[in-house]
Formats: structure tokens, sequence, C-alpha cells
């Protein structure tokens, strides 16, 4: 790319939020609020025991795996991978008034661990265990409910108010007759 860095600073620190963002490091926002970088978050303390079944090592590991990867689309997309749904089929799909019952859908959530492979983990460590919110889990639960790749729905609200490449010049020439216009108007 032959975009300076200097040239577009807004653009830039976009870009170093988005980067510190995916990989769970601290960063200053938008509005020079600090933000703490991620960890792993607490135990479930559920009756599978999750955490005990998985060892601080592999923990550390799970976490570390997920926040190096380079975009925050390939997370959710390993993340997708790792969330299957499970259609609970009723014995009784009809009520006595003819009406279907609603379909209960579940969720599985998985780790991969080095030492057991696939591990079956309670939603709560799932959460703990990448160290992300309960609804970025519920955003992509939903898109693998429908079958759908999970989208960087911040990107894309990055991308619309970050300035074209192609408009840029035009804005530049335009800023460019300001001083003229002003010079016109003071030596009135
Ligand atoms: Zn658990």
């Amino acid at each position: 790319m032959s975009k300076k860095r200097g040239a577009q600073p807004e653009l830039y620190k976009r870009n170093v939020i988005k980067a510190a963002r995916t990989k769970g490091i601290g960063y200053v926002n938008h509005s020079g609020r600090e933000i703490n970088a991620v960890k792993i978050g607490p135990d479930c303390g559920c009756k599978k025991l999750c955490f005990k079944r998985i060892s601080e090592h592999e923990q550390i590991d799970i976490f570390t795996k997920f926040h190096d990867f380079e975009s925050k689309n390939t997370q959710d997309g390993y993340l997708a991978g790792l969330i299957e749904k499970e259609d609970v089929v009723r014995r009784r799909p009809r009520k006595s008034d003819g009406q279907p019952k609603p379909r209960a859908l579940n969720y599985r959530y998985h780790v991969v661990t080095g030492d057991a492979g696939r591990v079956e983990v309670c939603k709560k460590a799932f959460c703990s265990l990448f160290g992300i919110t309960n609804e970025r889990v519920r955003r992509i639960c939903h898109c693998v409910k429908n079958n759908v790749r999970p989208c960087d729905s911040r990107g894309r609200t990055a991308s619309t108010n970050a300035t074209p490449q192609e408009v840029l010049p035009i804005i530049e020439e335009h800023i460019k007759t300001f001083p003229t216009k002003i010079s016109h108007y003071s030596s009135k």
C-alpha cells in the first residue's frame, strides 16, 4: 500500500484501536478513555467443572491462540466452528389445540485443547476462556442458527464513516479554496 500513515492520522488511529481490540490488548479509545487489556474471565463454577477439566496451561494456550488471530472476523469464524446448535426434539409436537410447540434450540460450546482435543464447556466458561462478552457469543449463536458466516458489524460501521480514498483529493482541493475566500471577505 502506498498510503502514508501520517497523511490520515484518524484512519491510522482507528486501525490501531481495531487491532488492539482483536488482540485484546489495552488501548485508548476515541473518547480518550483507557480500555484495559482483556484477560481470562472467572471460573464458571458450574457442576460440569469446566475450569477444573482444563489445566491452567491449556487455558492460557486457548486464550493466547484466539487473540493471535489476525482479525475479528477470523476469531468470529473460529468461535462459530466451536458452537453447535442442537434441535431439541419434542416427543409431542402438537398441543391439543393443534398449534405446534415452538422448537427449542440449544447450543453446545467447545474449546480445543492440546491434550484432550475438542472439549465441551458451558457458555460461561466459553466466554471466560476466550475473554469475550456474552453479547458477542449471542451474536455468533445467531449466525450459527441461521447458517451464515459471522460478519464484523464493527468493521463495517468503521468503514462507512471512513473517508473513501477517491474523495480525499476533492476535499483537499476544496480546502485550498478557503484562504482565498477568507481574504476576500476580510479585505472588505
Ligand atoms: Zn462450566
